[in-house]
């Protein structure tokens, strides 16, 4: 650790909580569990939101989902015991609406303050209930005979639940962590232009402001997250972000790496051998690739390119590279279906070149695994195609000089790491080619994937239609079966997606392995290919879902390419990747259970031959409101770019990228989305930072993400 400018910054900062009066050892341990140790940390722990006590609320036009507070007579109360416990009161008041208070738990001494004609004030979010809006346990207060109680004159602080402590318990710590901040020079670690300029105030101000704001502060703001007392924390924790992903790069590129200084004459030779010409954004993002590939220090590109731009091939000749220069290869993608898929191309294109390409995947198991694994080890195949597999022990590579990852926004960061430490020999790791179709908007790339290079296939292949879409209501199913009858005799290729639920079982979380969910949907594939297959004699219909055997996934999907099934039906395990231009008419069931990222990767199944195709997204009514503005935007465009901008603002980045898939760990206040004019400044500060003050940028890192930081590791 760098020493600090001052030793009351560090003293106070590093101070153990034990020393506040009511942190006894146990309490002590609770607030340690969750990461919070020093004084420092509970500075730095923010509060979630606000509640507005300082006015109160109409009960006549209280809107759902609102918090408020509000004010009223008991009207009447209600104990019941239908299926467990409940009591419910009646709040009249001045506007002549009534409002019910509704409790699972209570006490006897609760039941009995709660006498017709008792005034009670109380806080929580109004919810549609039986009879009118109710709030499920509001915090509540029975206010004592007709002395007036004052309103706050502030907003209360609602701090992260920390198991074991209480809300006035915390607040009460806070407050007294707050007591021991030390001034502006113990504290402050920004140049002081950097809040001035954009006339946000010094830390310390900020924190005092967000933890007990002032009487006149803008309450709208503060609720809002836009006041300057917000945006300069947020200022500053998206800078410690930025320079902990940039430190991790730095640290990376520190080793070595093989430089693939090579003619490229594998490469030139299956560009001849394809049946089509590259396109320019295609050649430019190789040769930004090969550029990289050439140096001694390890690439860390990320290839974006929406559904259908043609990355795989852009893969295939950034992994020639490396065979010519006589190293190997690893590509991993996230499903079965789309490894093998990855597997058929691969083989097709590099082995009439003498390329040895081998496969890997969970599945593959006794004695051709070992085999496969020998040949790994001794070099013997050059590229390796396979899942999750390849990143598993007993996987050795010879000389491992490139790992490709496709499609990573199925992957953990902390995945694509592990293939990189697989390569890692004499101090050399290999290059990574990181491929992702979750187009995201540039400033918000440059922060989530600050650790690579972004580059990006801005072009479709040429011919290609853009893809009908039509959204329709599930009674209309019957006439989809016309529409797919007239798509099939014309030579074409269906789909038909039964979406109740993502099923995809390579996923790595394990709310989605195995279980139920899976079987229903598996369920009610079944019975639509049953279905389908009465409806359309005439066709041959094909199944595929996530409980099949691997082989029997991959036999149906092959059949499928080869033409050999008209319509398939299927679950989401086709998401990714998978590539039958031919297929021309995709028709989605429930489609308004999906987001809209994943409705485009389906929908970019369809549309990559050159014949008019289209893509029907059944819905079951009512629509709530943001189902319809995901449907109306699928009907709208088929940009990748504005789909993940309007995806970024109807859910946040939060849930676009995913914590998992980038390097950024969880915000304790900052929003990429509602923040994002903040990030050239941060890019900018970052890099000066890096440049001329590493110290402060390693206690930026410390202050702000502490012990979770990796990038000493890396
Ligand atoms: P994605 O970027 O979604 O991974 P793929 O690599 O699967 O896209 O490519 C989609 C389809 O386009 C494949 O059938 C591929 O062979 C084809 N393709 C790729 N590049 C071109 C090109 N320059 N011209 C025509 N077709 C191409
Ligand atoms: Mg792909």
């Amino acid at each position: 650790m760098p020493a600090p400018p001052t030793a009351t910054s560090t003293d106070s900062a590093r101070l153990p909580l034990a020393g506040l009066s009511g942190v006894g050892a146990r309490t002590a341990e609770k607030l340690a569990a969750r990461g919070l140790v020093t004084l420092q940390d509970l500075w730095l722990q923010l509060p979630r939101q606000y509640e507005d006590r300082t006015r109160i609320a109409p009960i006549r036009g209280l809107q759902p989902g609102r918090p408020v507070q509000v004010e009223g007579v008991v009207e009447a109360v209600e104990r019941g015991f239908r299926y467990r416990p409940m009591l419910r009161v009646a709040l009249g008041d001045d506007s002549r609406a009534t409002l019910v208070l509704r409790f699972f738990h209570f006490r006897p001494a609760q039941v009995a303050q709660f006498r017709v004609g008792a005034r009670v004030r109380c806080y929580g979010t109004p919810r549609p209930g039986q009879h009118g809006l109710e709030i499920v346990h509001p915090s509540y207060r029975v206010l004592g005979g007709d002395e007036p109680a004052g309103l706050g004159d502030s907003l209360d602080p609602v701090y992260p639940q920390v198991e074991g402590v209480g809300t006035a318990t915390m607040r009460r710590l806070i407050a007294q962590a707050l007591e021991r901040l030390p001034g502006d020079a113990a504290l402050e670690l920004l140049p002081a232009e950097v809040a001035a300029a954009r006339g946000l105030p010094t830390l310390r101000e900020a924190l005092l402001t967000v933890h007990r704001p002032p009487p006149e502060a803008d309450l709208q703001a503060l609720l809002a997250g836009t006041h300057p007392a917000q945006r300069r924390l947020a200022l500053e924790e998206l800078l410690a972000h930025h320079l902990s992903l940039r430190r991790q790069r730095i640290a990376l590129q520190r080793h070595g790496a093989r430089p693939f200084d090579v003619p490229g004459a594998l490469a030139g030779r299956l560009c001849d051998a394809l049946p089509f010409a590259l396109t320019a954004a295609q050649r430019r993002v190789f040769e930004q690739v090969r550029d990289d590939l050439g140096r001694p220090v390890p690439m860390l590109r990320l290839v974006q390119g929406d559904v259908g731009s043609g990355k795989t091939v852009v893969a295939a000749l950034a992994a020639l590279l490396a065979v010519e220069a006589g190293a190997q290869v690893a590509l991993m993608a996230p499903t079965e279906l789309l490894a093998e898929q990855h597997l058929v191309n691969f083989r097709a294109w590099l082995e009439p070149l003498g390329v040895r390409v081998g496969w890997l995947a969970g599945k593959v198991g006794g004695r051709a695994r070992t085999r496969t694994l020998a040949q790994i080890a001794a070099g013997e195949v050059q590229v390796v195609v396979g899942t999750h597999a390849l990143m598993q022990e007993g996987v050795q590579f010879s000389t491992l000089g490139l790992a490709i990852v496709d499609e990573q926004h199925r992957f953990g960061v902390h995945q694509r790491l592990a293939l990189r430490d697989k390569g890692a020999t004499g101090g050399r790791v290999p290059h990574q080619l990181v491929m992702t179709a979750t187009p995201i908007p540039r400033t918000l790339a440059m922060t989530a994937y600050a650790d690579l290079d972004v580059s990006a296939i801005d072009e479709l292949p040429p011919g290609r239609a853009p893809v009908r879409t039509v959204v329709l209501s599930a009674e209309r199913r019957p006439e989809l079966i016309e529409r797919i009858r007239g798509a099939c005799a014309e030579g074409r290729q269906a789909y038909w997606v039964c979406t109740l639920i993502d099923e995809d079982a390579t996923r790595p979380s394990p709310a989605t392995r195995g279980g139920p969910p899976g079987d229903v949907v598996a369920q009610a594939a079944q019975s639509t290919f049953e279905a389908l297959g009465k409806a359309l004699p005439e066709l041959r219909v094909g199944l595929v879902h996530g409980r099949m055997k691997p082989a029997d996934k991959q036999l149906a999907m092959r059949r499928f390419k080869e033409g050999g099934i008209d319509l398939l039906v299927a679950t989401t395990v086709i998401e990714v990747g998978v590539d039958v231009p031919n297929a021309s008419l995709m028709i989605i069931e429930n489609a308004e259970r999906l987001g809209l990222s994943q409705l485009h990767q389906l929908r970019g199944r369809v549309g990559r031959g050159s014949a008019a195709s289209s893509c029907v997204l059944l819905y079951q009514p009512p629509l709530s409101q943001m189902a319809r503005q995901r449907l109306a935007t699928m009907r709208a465009t088929g940009d990748g770019f504005v789909i993940a901008q309007k995806d970024l603002e109807l859910r946040g980045p939060g849930e676009l990228l995913g914590t998992r898939q980038t390097g950024l760990a969880a915000f304790r206040l900052a929003d990429l989305a509602r923040d994002a004019d903040l990030l050239p400044a941060v890019h900018a500060i970052g890099e000066q930072l890096l440049a001329g003050a590493p110290r402060v940028a390693d206690r930026l890192i410390e202050r702000w993400i502490g012990g979770a930081a990796r990038y000493a590791a890396a």
